[in-house]
C-alpha cells in the first residue's frame, strides 16, 4: 500500500525563504497569512490529505464510480464523507471573496492545497477543483444576481461545478461546437446538445451541480466567435436560493477509462435544459477562459502531485529493497545485500525526480503569487507585469509539469522493478492517473501552440522580454558570489539558448507558420527548463543564507544545494538539445506525404 506525506516543510521554505511571501503584506488577504498562520493552514491541509483522502485513493481506483439506470451516479465508498470534511474545513473557498463566504486568503495557498490533495487522491481532488474553476468564471463574468445566487453554496460545497466544452465532433477545435441555445422569451434559454467527457458531471457528493456550458445561440456567427456561456443547474434554483424542479440535463453514461476512476467522466445530455447566459452573448469563450486558465494551473499541479507521491514511495522502497552491492564495495556488510539506493542508476532516477519536483513547486507557487498580484495589487504596473508572467508561464506549467510528472511517475515505478508493475504497490495507479493530465484541459501540443502562437508575440513580445530581463538581473545579482557560481554559469548558458531559440522564431516563424508549429513543443520545454533553473538559483541563494542564519538547518540546506547542482549538471544541458531541434525547422517534418508515413 503506498503512503503519502504532504511536503509542508518544503512548501513553507519556498513560500517564506525563497519567494518571500511576506513582501506582499500589502495585498488583500496577505496580512492574514502570517508565517505562523500559513504554517498552521498547511499543517491542517496536509493532515486532511494524509489521513482522509490518501486512504481512499486505491479503493476509489479499484471500485470507481457507478451509474444507475435512473442516470444517477455514486462515487466510491468514503468519497461522500471525505467531501463533507473537505468542504466543511472551508478548503473550497480558501481564497474566494469573503462577501460570498470565502476566506479571502492568498490563491497561492489554494494552489498548495491543490497539490497536496491531488497527490493524496487525484480523482477526488477534481470535484472541489472543478468547483473552484467554475466559481472563478462566475465571479469574473457573472451578473451580481448570479454571483449572489450561485457562489455561496458552491463555496460551502453544497453545490459543485463543472465545465462543458467537449462534444463528440469538437475537442480542440471549439469552433465545431453545435450545442444550441434558444431564447425562451423569459430571459432564460433552452439548451440542447450532447457534451462528452465531462468530469464530475454527475455524482452524489453535493445536492446540486452547476454546469457551465458552451453553446451557440441561434443565428450566431460560425466558429469560435459565435459561442456563448451558460449556467445550467442540475436542479433549478428558486429566486430565494432554494432548490426547485429537476432541470432537463442528465448523465447518459460514464466512461470506462485508464485512470482517475474515482472521478465520474460523463456523457451529459441537454434536452431543452434551462440555461442562463453568463456575460455577453458570443463572448462565451472569453468567459470560459477564466475557468480554463485556472484549470490549467490545477492540472499542472496534478502533474507535480503525481510526481511527488510516486517519488516518496520510490524513495522509501529504494532505502529498503536489498539487491546487489555498491560498486565501491558493500555499504551494509551485515546485510545480505545493500539497499538499492547505493546504486548510481537508482540515484539518477530519484534525483531526477527530486530536482524536478522542488523547482517545479517553486515555479508553480511563484505563478500563483503572480495571480494574486494580478488580481489584488493596487499598482497597475505590478498587476500588468504579474499578468504577463502568468500568461507566459501558464501553458509552460501545464505542458511541462504534466509531461514530466508522467515521466517521473514511470521513473518512480521503475525503481520498484517488477513490483512496480504489480497493482498492490500502487505505483501503476500513479502512472495511469498521471497520464490524463497531459491530455485534458488542452492537450500539451496545444499548450505549446498557445505559448508560441499567442503568448510570445503578444504586445510585441513584452512578456518574454521581461522574462529575459528578470532572469539576467537575477543571475547578474549573484554572479560575484563564488558559492553561487555552480548555479549561475549553467543558468546563464541555458538562458542564452532560450534567447537564441526566441530570436530564431522571430526570424523564421512569421513567414513560415510550420516553423512555429514544429518548434513549439521543444520551445515550451526549453522555456520550462530555464524557468526551473532560475528557481534553483533562487533556492540555492536562499539555502546558502539560511545555512548561516539557522545553523541547525545546515544539513537540509546542503541537500538543497546538492540537488541544485545535480539539476545544473545533469538536467539543464537538455536546453541545447531543444535548441538544436528548434533551429532545424519544419522542412523535413512537413515533407513526408501522409501516404508515405
Ligand atoms: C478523463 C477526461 C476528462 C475530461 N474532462 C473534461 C471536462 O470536464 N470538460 C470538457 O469540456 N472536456 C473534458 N475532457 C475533454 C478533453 O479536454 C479533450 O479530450 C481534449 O481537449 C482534446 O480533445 P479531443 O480528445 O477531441 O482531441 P482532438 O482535438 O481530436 O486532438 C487529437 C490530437 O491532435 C492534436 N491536435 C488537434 N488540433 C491540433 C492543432 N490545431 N495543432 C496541433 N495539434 C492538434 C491534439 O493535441 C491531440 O494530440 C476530458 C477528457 C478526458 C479523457
Amino acid at each position: 500500500m503506498p503512503s503519502y506525506k504532504a511536503p509542508v516543510d518544503d512548501t513553507l521554505f519556498l513560500l517564506n525563504d525563497v519567494l518571500n511571501i511576506q513582501r506582499f503584506g500589502n495585498l488583500e488577504g496577505f496580512a492574514d497569512a502570517s508565517p505562523d498562520l500559513t504554517g498552521q493552514i498547511l499543517g491542517e491541509a496536509g493532515k486532511l490529505c494524509e489521513e482522509v483522502l490518501a486512504p481512499l485513493n486505491a479503493s476509489g481506483d479499484a471500485n470507481g464510480c457507478k451509474r444507475h439506470p435512473d442516470g444517477s451516479v455514486t462515487t466510491p465508498a468514503g468519497f461522500k464523507s471525505a467531501f463533507e470534511a473537505y468542504a466543511g474545513g472551508g478548503w473550497i473557498g480558501l481564497s474566494a471573496p469573503p462577501e460570498y463566504g470565502g476566506q479571502g486568503l492568498p490563491y497561492s495557498l489554494t494552489m498548495v492545497m491543490s497539490e497536496f490533495a491531488s497527490s493524496a487522491n487525484m480523482a477526488f481532488a477534481m470535484y472541489p477543483g472543478l468547483t473552484q474553476g467554475a466559481l472563478a468564471a462566475l465571479l469574473t463574468h457573472g451578473s451580481p444576481e448570479q454571483k449572489k445566487l450561485y457562489a455561496p453554496p458552491m463555496i460551502e460545497g453544497r453545490w459543485t461545478g463543472t465545465m462543458n466544452l467537449t462534444e463528440p465532433q469538437c475537442g480542440t477545435d471549439l469552433g465545431l461546437l453545435t450545442t444550441k441555445a434558444v431564447p425562451r422569451g423569459d430571459g432564460a434559454y433552452a439548451i440542447t446538445g450532447q457534451k462528452i467527457f465531462i468530469s464530475a458531471g454527475e455524482h452524489d457528493l453535493s445536492e446540486n451541480i452547476i454546469h457551465l456550458v458552451l453553446a451557440r445561440l441561434e443565428g450566431a456567427p460560425a466558429g469560435v466567435k459565435g459561442i456563448s456561456l451558460f449556467i445550467v443547474p442540475k436542479v433549478l434554483v428558486n429566486a430565494d436560493g432554494s432548490l426547485g424542479q429537476r432541470n432537463g440535463v442528465s448523465c447518459g453514461s460514464i466512461e470506462e477509462k485508464m485512470g482517475i476512476h474515482g472521478n465520474a467522466t460523463c456523457v451529459m445530455n441537454y434536452d431543452g435544459a434551462t440555461g442562463y447566459l453568463i456575460g455577453e452573448a458570443n463572448r462565451g469563450l472569453n468567459a470560459m477562459f477564466v475557468m480554463m486558465n485556472e484549470a490549467r494551473l490545477g492540472v499542472a499541479m496534478q502533474g507535480l502531485a503525481q510526481s511527488e507521491v510516486a517519488y516518496q514511495n520510490a524513495l522509501a522502497y529504494a532505502k529498503e529493497r536489498l539487491q546487489g552491492r555498491a560498486l565501491t564495495g558493500p555499504k551494509y556488510p551485515e546485510k545480505k545485500a545493500d539497499p538499492i539506493i547505493v546504486h548510481p542508476d537508482v540515484r539518477r532516477m530519484l534525483l531526477e525526480i527530486k530536482a524536478f519536483n522542488e523547482a517545479a513547486r517553486a515555479l508553480a507557487l511563484s505563478a500563483a503569487l503572480d495571480s494574486d498580484i494580478a488580481h489584488r495589487s493596487g499598482d497597475p504596473a505590478a498587476r500588468q507585469a504579474a499578468d504577463d508572467r502568468l500568461g507566459l508561464l501558464t501553458p509552460v506549467l501545464k505542458g511541462m509539469l504534466t509531461d514530466v510528472g508522467f515521466e517521473n511517475a514511470v521513473k518512480a515505478q521503475q525503481v520498484f522493478g517488477g513490483h512496480g508493475y504489480i497493482r498492490e504497490w500502487g505505483m501503476e495507479q500513479f502512472v495511469r492517473d498521471a497520464r490524463i493530465a497531459m491530455i485534458y484541459e488542452g492537450a500539451n501540443g496545444i499548450q505549446a501552440l498557445d505559448l508560441v502562437g499567442r503568448k510570445l508575440p503578444r504586445e510585441g513580445g513584452r512578456a518574454i522580454m521581461a522574462f529575459f530581463k528578470e532572469g539576467a538581473e537575477l543571475l547578474g545579482g549573484h554572479s560575484a558570489n563564488e558559492a553561487m557560481k555552480p548555479f549561475v554559469a549553467p543558468a546563464q548558458a541555458a538562458l542564452a539558448d532560450l534567447q537564441k531559440a526566441s530570436m530564431w522564431l522571430m526570424q523564421n516563424a512569421m513567414a513560415k507558420p510550420d516553423n512555429a508549429g514544429a518548434a513549439s513543443y521543444d520551445y515550451m520545454h526549453l522555456l520550462g527548463r530555464v524557468a526551473l533553473a532560475l528557481m534553483w538559483v533562487k533556492i540555492a541563494a536562499a539555502a546558502l543564507e539560511k545555512q548561516v542564519r539557522e545553523p541547525e538547518t545546515a544539513a537540509l540546506m546542503e541537500a538543497k544545494l546538492t540537488t541544485a547542482r545535480f539539476y545544473m549538471e545533469r538536467m539543464l544541458p537538455e536546453t541545447s538539445l531543444r535548441l538544436a531541434r528548434i533551429v532545424s525547422g519544419a522542412d523535413t517534418m512537413m515533407s513526408l506525404a501522409p501516404e508515405m508515413f
